[in-house]
């Protein structure tokens, strides 16, 4: 057990948690951070950012990096554990984790989202062999050969223009015929021409011994199936909420999301909520901040 009391414990060290951290330490709180993989968040993963404000054009990994230098820099403690109960029926909340237990006045759960995963055989065993959930990660891997990206959204649009540069072919498979990703990602991936289309479309098998060698997919206005060999499938099929943790002492939504408005207050007076993880209309980095710092400002005044 670490005897000190911190005034914020904040769970996850994404967009949001770091922004709370900022936040609650110019105010002067003592803060400390836990994750429990790596600093940074989701959106260390995205190949390029183009869209939050100031930033034409900027890696993930290097916004990330640029936002935990700046919670470091202000004074955050770090700690890589996995948080797994929160206990609230005490005069301060105790966070208890795989390697011991911190106290606090208040948390801010900040835990994003994991991958959703498309629940097939061998998804699990072929998984770090030619199946990915990350094209920043492990592009590089397949380096001039054909890969495909499974998903329709900003992630595997987003991917799909990564590798496109990188492989020699990228078939996009995506159960809809319009994508769910933004016109100008869309428009950007259309003037590629090493990109082949399987819409309508669903990843029905994945085969290989050692490795992924071929992909079978069903299009789902015809029924045919084909398989397609590729060396790499790339999941980019959306996330789900990750909130075991907080089940029991705050509200969720039918989806799992912690029920918590734009001020971040949750059900439990002392826990706030900030990022994907709550309710909320519009999942993206910048509305993370957002929350980073709506969740700091309302724990800072809870303390206080
Ligand atoms: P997403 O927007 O939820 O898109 C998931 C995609 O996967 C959708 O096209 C969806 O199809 C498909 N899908 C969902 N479940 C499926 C299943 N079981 N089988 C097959 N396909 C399935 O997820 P995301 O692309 O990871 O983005 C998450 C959030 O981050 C979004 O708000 C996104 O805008 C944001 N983001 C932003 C940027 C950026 O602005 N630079 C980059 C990456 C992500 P349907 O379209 O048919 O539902």
């Amino acid at each position: 057990m670490n005897e000190k009391i911190y005034d914020i414990i904040i769970v996850g060290g994404g967009c949001a948690g770091l922004t709370a951290a900022v936040y609650a330490r110019r105010a002067e709180k003592s803060v400390l951070l836990l994750e429990k993989s790596a600093f940074g968040g989701q959106i260390a993963y995205s190949p390029e950012v183009e869209n939050f404000p100031g930033f034409t054009k900027i890696g993930g990994l290097e916004f990330s990096d640029r936002l935990y230098s700046q919670a470091k820099a202000l004074g955050t403690e770090f700690e890589l554990d996995n948080v797994t109960d929160i206990k609230t029926d005490s005069e301060y909340k105790t966070v208890i984790t795989d390697y011991g237990e911190y106290k606090c006045r208040a948390v801010i759960i900040a835990t994003g989202l994991a991958h959703r995963k498309t629940g097939l055989e061998n998804e699990k065993r072929l998984t770090g062999h030619g199946i990915s959930y990350c094209a920043v990660c492990d592009g590089a891997f397949f380096r001039g050969k054909d890969v495909a990206v499974y998903g329709g959204g900003n992630t595997a649009v987003g991917d799909a223009l990564f590798l496109s540069d990188i492989c020699k072919s990228v078939t996009v498979i995506h159960r809809r015929a319009e994508f769910r990703a933004d016109l100008y990602s869309t428009e950007k991936l259309r003037a590629k021409t090493n990109i082949h289309y399987e819409l309508n479309s669903e990843v029905c098998a994945l085969s290989g011994d050692e490795r992924l060698q071929k992909i079978t997919v069903r299009n789902k206005q015809t029924g045919e199936s084909k398989d397609i060999s590729v060396s790499a499938l790339f999941i980019a099929i959306g996330f789900l909420p990750q909130n075991e943790i907080c089940k029991n002492i705050v509200a969720l939504d039918d989806g799992g999301f912690i029920k918590a408005g734009e001020d971040c207050l949750t059900s439990c007076p002392g826990i706030f909520a900030a990022g994907d993880c709550r309710t909320k209309a519009l999942r993206q980095l910048t509305t993370a901040a957002a929350d980073g710092a709506s969740a700091a400002t309302a724990a800072i005044r809870y303390i206080d």
